[in-house]
């Protein structure tokens, strides 16, 4: 066995072992791409998950969900085509919505082949757990496709819009990924994104105050539960692939991995987006 299984298979025991019933607590469980030969399994985790919460809906932020009992949200970062065949084939026939965060610049052809490649490239690095090579659904979704999830309930969150590290740029090109992003979205979908997800969960404190500027809600990737009675504006999550075992997903949703987080999710608790640099 590997090193890395062995990790898993500690954190795995340590979720259940000792983390016996889910808290009332939202979880946001993060996704990318969902290979077709994997779709099956996603719905596995999805129903074991689905034994001890119920699954939010993207519009439950929106109304001030009074919920009591654990909930959990799924989210996809980088809109690829094969997150919405997900959709189609597993989250509907279950009746769970999700929020879908896409790559504006990637859709609709206007890419350059320099962005694209680099997107790709860095993807390749990402994606190794589950897949070795590239298929055709990880083309990134159309904005039909896109269209069609608003309709049937789900939402369109931004994930800017090249996909770069924004700790690395400057304040104007950081507003520039915020905003083109999210005029680009409600051009072609006629919603307005309240979502925005940081490419690479990357951030300083810059990035941050710029982010909440721009959106409602600005998701992270740092593990950790969030309040179901009073929404904060940056939101953890924990990231998942669909080659996982369905009972990981449940450790995970029961907190298995957050001592993984425990420094940043302090921070960021006391300080929200103000952070000082010392805490990112
Ligand atoms: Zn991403």
């Amino acid at each position: 066995m590997s090193i890395r299984a062995h990790v898993r298979l500690y954190h795995e025991l340590s979720g259940l072992l000792y983390l016996r019933q889910p808290k009332p607590d939202l979880r946001i469980l993060t996704y990318h791409h969902v290979p077709p030969f994997l779709r099956d399994a996603l719905g596995s985790q999805l129903d074991s998950i689905s034994r001890e919460r119920s699954f939010l809906r993207p519009e439950d932020f929106s109304n001030n969900s009074t919920r009591t009992s654990p909930g959990v949200l799924v989210t996809f970062d980088d809109g690829f085509e094969s997150a919405f065949r997900a959709y189609e084939e597993v989250l509907r026939p279950r009746g769970i919505r999700a929020i879908y965060f896409v790559v504006t610049g990637l859709i609709g052809g206007n890419t350059s082949v320099v962005a694209r490649h680099r997107f790709l490239a860095q993807l390749k690095l990402s994606n190794k757990k589950c897949v070795s090579g590239f298929d055709e659904s990880q083309s990134p979704m159309s904005w039909e496709q896109a269209s069609q999830l608003i309709g049937e309930g789900n939402e369109i969150g931004s994930h800017s819009d090249s996909h770069l590290m924004l700790p690395s740029l400057s304040d104007r090109e950081i507003q520039r990924e915020l905003v083109e992003s999210k005029v680009r979205i409600a051009d072609n979908t006629g919603r307005v994104p309240q979502h925005f997800a940081l490419p690479f969960g990357s951030y300083d404190a810059r990035v941050l105050a710029l982010a909440v500027q721009e959106y409602s809600f600005v998701h992270l990737t740092v593990h950790g539960p969030n309040s179901l009675s009073d929404v904060q504006s940056l939101l953890f999550r924990e990231t998942i692939e669909p080659c996982e075992s369905a009972r990981f997903a449940v450790a995970l949703t029961r907190g298995a991995l957050d001592h993984r987080s425990c420094f940043r999710r302090r921070c960021l608790r006391a300080c929200g987006p103000q952070l000082s640099d010392k805490c990112v």
